[in-house]
């Protein structure tokens, strides 16, 4: 049997909303409702905005190595309970259980980095040029943070997050997306069983984004907002932190262009491709949005990659026969199907898919297409669903340049066997990740973020735990 936590997390306690508000959460292959959530109220965003402050000092003041030795049982605690973990994930976001186990590793290895970076949070000393004194740079914890996650990474969009911010000394309140608060409620209270103390994590799903971010970012003791999910939230969420001139990081959109020049091992390219298209669902920040091909290979790039999806097995993600779960929503189906419609009145073709289905569930059938204008608005969007536009090319530069044509810049794809071109192709991409014959590029250590719109910051690597600092400078004589 499946636990569901389903009231609020604030102070190490479990109650309901002040309001005694609850929502829907529905899995998305079936339909159905699968729980009643707590909807957090403004008061109760405050709530948890004073029991992280009220911690935050104490937390900060434990050693790096106490910090570090929590962190650590953290990572152990959910690397045990990962079939748990992996099973909500699945009834609330849809993804296979293969992807869903996945993530449950990445989001574990969040917790082992910064459990071991904790204990490495280093300043610097020097002295000035003019030898007049003593320069001391330390690196002090924000405070207490507000962190809103999207449903497409339920737990590792989480410890993403929350593992460096906690690592650095800092107490969070966490907003999980509507979709799926029930894994971010497991994982909070995994992470308190593990050791970390009340009011240091704070979790509070709500039904009210909006209401709740307006009442949470006015708490006093609130230093830094910590957002992933769409550039056009992010853009509000960032209107309104100004006003209080808080510290952020924002991992938002991406549209990212896969390139493939004439000489890459095609084996290879289409195994990376379906990775980069269809992972966890086809709906991940990092989905290749726009395929470009180099036309000596073109044709047969395009045949070998629709069979490959014509393999792809929709259904519920608890199927262990299933490589693709459903959309979150409907508004998502309707969302892609509309890109699509688009796509083909414009004049593209439809070499294999059947658009949305029938079945139970937000079905969207693996699609791909060619003939696609550039620029349109399947090139220009987002898709976030199992659709992929294939677009020849035969002048590097012009690529290149329609590669880097829009307002996002979070990652790029380069196949090619000439690692000096990958690389130079690379350098020449405005996107703040690239993976050159690689189409997994995640991982705790790298630094995960975009440029443009994409997004501000970085989170993984020492950069990502460097975000959730201040740096104070001291300068002394002696
Ligand atoms: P979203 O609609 O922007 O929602 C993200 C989070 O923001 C949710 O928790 C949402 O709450 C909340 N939110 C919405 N409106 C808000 C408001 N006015 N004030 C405060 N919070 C608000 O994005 P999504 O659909 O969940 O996620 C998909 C997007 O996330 C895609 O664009 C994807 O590329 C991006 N993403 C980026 C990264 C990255 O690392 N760069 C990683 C994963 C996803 P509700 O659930 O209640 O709406």
């Amino acid at each position: 049997m499946i636990v569901m936590y389903t009231r609020l997390l604030i102070g190490g306690r479990w109650s309901d909303s002040a309001d005694e508000k609850r929502f829907d959460v529905v899995n998305p292959a079936t339909g159905d409702v699968i729980a009643q959530v707590a909807s957090a109220a403004p008061a109760d965003a405050l709530e948890a905005c004073d029991s992280a402050a009220t911690a935050q000092p104490g937390w900060a003041a434990k050693s790096p190595r106490e910090r570090s030795e929590i962190l650590m049982d953290c990572h152990e605690v959910l690397i045990e309970h990962s079939q748990e973990i992996a099973d909500l994930i699945t009834n609330e976001n849809g993804k296979p259980q293969a992807d869903a186990l996945g993530e449950v590793a990445y989001a574990a290895e969040f917790l082992r980095w910064n459990a071991e970076e904790a204990a490495r949070l280093h300043g610097s000393f020097g002295v000035s040029p003019a030898g007049d004194k003593r320069m001391i740079v330390r690196h002090p914890p924000v405070g207490v943070v507000l962190m809103i996650t999207p449903w497409n990474f339920p737990a590792a969009m989480i410890t993403r997050k929350a593992a460096p911010a906690l690592a650095a000394g800092n107490t969070v309140v966490i907003k999980p997306a509507k979709d799926t608060p029930l894994t971010a409620l497991l994982v909070g209270k995994l992470l308190g069983d593990a050791g970390v103390p009340a009011g240091v994590i704070n979790i509070v799903p709500t039904y009210s984004a909006g209401e709740w971010f307006e009442a949470a970012v006015a708490h006093r003791a609130v230093r830094m907002v910590s957002f992933t999910g769409s550039t056009g939230v992010g853009r509000t969420l960032l209107r309104h932190s100004a006003d209080r001139v808080l510290k952020t990081t924002m991992e938002l959109g991406g549209n990212a262009p896969f390139i493939v020049f004439a000489d890459a091992d095609l084996d290879a390219t289409v195994e990376g491709a379906m990775i980069a298209k269809m992972r966890h669902s086809a709906q991940t920040c990092t989905a290749a949005n726009r395929f470009f091909v180099e036309t000596p290979i073109y044709h047969e790039f395009v045949e070998r990659f629709s069979e490959t999806m014509k393999t792809v097995t929709l259904g519920n993600g608890f199927d262990p026969d299933v490589t693709c779960g459903p959309l979150i929503n409907a508004a998502a189906v309707a969302r892609v199907d509309d890109l699509v419609d688009k796509a083909l009145q414009d004049g593209a073709k439809r070499i294999i898919g059947h658009g949305r289905s029938d079945e139970k569930g937000f079905f969207y059938d693996p699609t791909v297409l060619v003939d696609v204008d550039v620029p349109s608005a399947i090139t220009e969007h987002e898709i976030f669903g199992p659709v992929a536009p294939i677009i020849p090319f035969s002048d590097a530069d012009r690529m290149i340049e329609a590669a880097n044509s829009t307002e996002m810049g979070l990652i790029a794809y380069v196949y090619t066997q000439d690692l000096a071109r990958g690389l130079g192709v690379a350098e020449s991409l405005e996107a703040g990740m690239v993976g050159v014959n690689r189409a997994a590029v995640s991982d705790a250590a790298a630094p995960f973020g975009g440029m443009k719109q994409s997004g501000l910051g970085r989170e993984g690597a020492s950069e990502g735990l460097y975000e959730f600092c201040e740096t104070q400078y001291i300068a002394a004589n002696w």
